[in-house]
């Protein structure tokens, strides 16, 4: 049997390791492919697709879109949009815009609350990536305001906590529609963490986002169990849903994570990849 993992977070995002390096390490634990999958960008698709050509790895182009639901959020995976990352690329980057306005406040109420940082000194931590919340904390550890950057998210950054403030998410048809217009397919991240209403079911959800375009489910995944598994398996049969699976690897952030493997044990069949490949292939089936 061959593996892969659909689900890799690189230093496009909040990841430790570069596209190239998750290749590389990818090519070590011998899977047969890979997709890398970074929060709300797809500027680490083209490296990685690079240095797959190069090193001979299938990448699929890949993210991973957080979406509101409710007062919390669901992750939208997208899949296999060659082709329509540009279009991708500028909608993506309205999240930026959104996430500049909310730095701003969170820098203000840090200032009200004696703590003299900048938004300079965030941007040089995030040395050109994304900024969020992780880099404020970092910033604050390193200027001995807290202690630990635990301690900055509990005081500080966390929701409910003074420095909070929300940041512009999508609804999930929209992200669902911009992949299926880039040409990808839309997939639901780690459905274990899918944060169901009062008297909600997953099925009702999933079935919801199916209507909006949902092409496929991700039951494989790091943190799901055998029964949770089977439980996602048996919705992919119902919806007629593609079936995927990743590590949600991270590199030193989450070091537990291993790519590939998971805690230990996940095994991704390939045919997941394949599945997908063929879907953007041939699109009506
Ligand atoms: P952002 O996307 O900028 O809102 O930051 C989200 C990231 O902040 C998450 O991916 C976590 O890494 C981190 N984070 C959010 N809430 C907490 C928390 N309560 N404790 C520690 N880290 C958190
Ligand atoms: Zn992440
Ligand atoms: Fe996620
Ligand atoms: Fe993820």
């Amino acid at each position: 049997m061959s593996y892969c993992d659909l689900h890799l977070h690189s230093t496009h995002s909040d990841g430790s390791l570069t596209p190239r390096e998750l290749v590389q390490m990818a090519l070590q634990k011998k899977l047969s492919a890979i997709a890398v999958t970074d929060h709300d960008t797809v500027s680490g698709v083209a490296e990685a697709k690079a240095a797959g050509a190069e090193l001979q790895l299938t990448v699929l182009s890949g993210v991973e879109i957080s979406v509101e639901y409710g007062s919390k959020t669901v992750h939208v995976l997208g899949y296999c949009f060659e082709g329509g990352e540009q279009g991708l690329r500028e909608k993506l980057e309205i999240l930026v815009r959104g996430r500049d306005e909310r730095n701003a406040k969170i820098v203000g109420r840090l200032n009200e609350l004696g703590i003299g940082i900048t938004l300079e000194d965030v941007e040089a931590e995030a040395r050109g990536n994304v900024v969020g919340r992780p880099h404020f904390a970092n910033v604050m550890v390193r200027r001995g305001f807290v202690a630990d950057f635990q301690e900055a998210f509990d005081r500080f950054l966390a929701k409910g906590a003074p420095a909070y403030f929300d940041r512009l998410r999508f609804l999930p048809a929209h992200a669902i529609a911009m992949i299926q217009e880039a040409g990808g397919i839309a997939v639901l991240a780690h459905p274990k963490f899918v944060p169901l209403r009062e008297g909600e079911t997953l099925d009702e959800v999933v079935r919801t986002l199916v209507d909006a375009g949902l092409k496929g489910i991700e039951a494989y995944y790091s943190l799901h169990d055998d029964r949770e598994t089977r439980e996602y398996l048996e919705l992919a049969k119902r919806y007629g849903l593609l079936v995927t699976g990743g590590t949600d690897f991270h590199g030193a952030v989450k070091s537990e994570i291993l790519i590939g493997s998971g805690l230990g044990a996940l095994q991704v069949p390939a045919e997941c990849a394949s599945a997908l490949l063929r879907a953007k292939d041939s699109p009506a089936e």
